[in-house]
């Protein structure tokens, strides 16, 4: 035993850029933490960890990654969806699988179809910074930050046409360009001084949303309301 607060990094396959993404704040992570991954060989899921880290969205014909991640739930305190896969389903959902070498593998999922999730930072992939953020603000318990990935977490869709409808279509936008410069794809560019789609480019990995300052504020007030919903509902049910 190290000591150090536990991680477990487990990949549910998908284009393999989200591990990528990780092993490259590897050197950071295992500074701090004990980290055990998949991708390296050591991630043994019997055990208990403080963090889960989930990569590649869930195949809903697989039993075994259903149980896999279950077990993964049931073994870890915080599990956290990386990656647009794992958060949102991404451009998986549109997969039509069926191929080889799994044709078993045809129906694909964000994670939280499956299991509760507490923090989901989508992005194809996510910058390698992101998560030791987000782990660092969970240890301080910073609160904007914390908020917005639990809040997308609330989300089994998002994309750039969410962005168009709710925010530059109601007239909301500020015309910053964080939404352009942060498309993966480059789905996304200024006409007039407002971002504009090209929809066969959008990928629908969610990256623009969680970038733009004005849609954020709009899951975080959504997710709040809701959870107020369910609070009330509960305590009119316990009457
Ligand atoms: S517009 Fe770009 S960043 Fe936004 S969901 Fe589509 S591909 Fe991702
Ligand atoms: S990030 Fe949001 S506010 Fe900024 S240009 Fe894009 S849509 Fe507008």
């Amino acid at each position: 035993m190290s000591g150090k607060t536990s991680i477990l990094i487990y990949d549910l396959g998908g284009c393999e850029g989200c591990p990528l993404s990780i092993m490259r704040s590897y050197p950071r992570l295992a500074r701090i933490y004990d980290v055990h991954a998949k991708c390296i060989g050591n991630a043994d899921i019997e055990r208990q960890y403080n963090y889960a880290i989930i990569t590649g969205p869930i195949c809903l014909n697989s039993q075994r990654h259903i149980e896999e991640l279950k077990k993964i739930r049931k073994n870890s305190k915080i599990l956290i969806a990386y990656g647009s896969c794992a958060s949102v389903g991404g451009i998986i959902l549109y997969a039509r699988g069926g191929q080889e070498p799994r044709p078993d593998h045809r129906v694909y999922a964000p994670i939280s179809k499956i299991v509760r999730v507490d923090f989901s930072i989508p992005g194809c992939p996510p910058a390698p910074q992101m998560l030791i953020s987000l782990l660092g603000c969970i240890r301080s318990g910073r609160g904007y930050f914390l908020d917005l990935f639990k809040a997308v977490s609330a989300y089994s869709k998002l994309s750039g046409f969410d962005l168009m409808d709710e925010v530059v279509l109601t007239g909301i936008c500020v015309g910053c360009g964080a939404c352009v410069l942060s498309c993966p794809t480059n789905a996304l560019h200024m006409v007039d001084g407002r971002p504009d789609l090209i929809v066969e480019k959008c990928i629908r990995c969610g990256t623009c949303t969680v970038r733009c300052p004005r849609f954020t504020q709009i899951l975080i007030q959504r997710y709040k309301l809701r959870e107020r919903a369910k609070m009330l509902a509960s305590l009119v049910g316990g009457e």
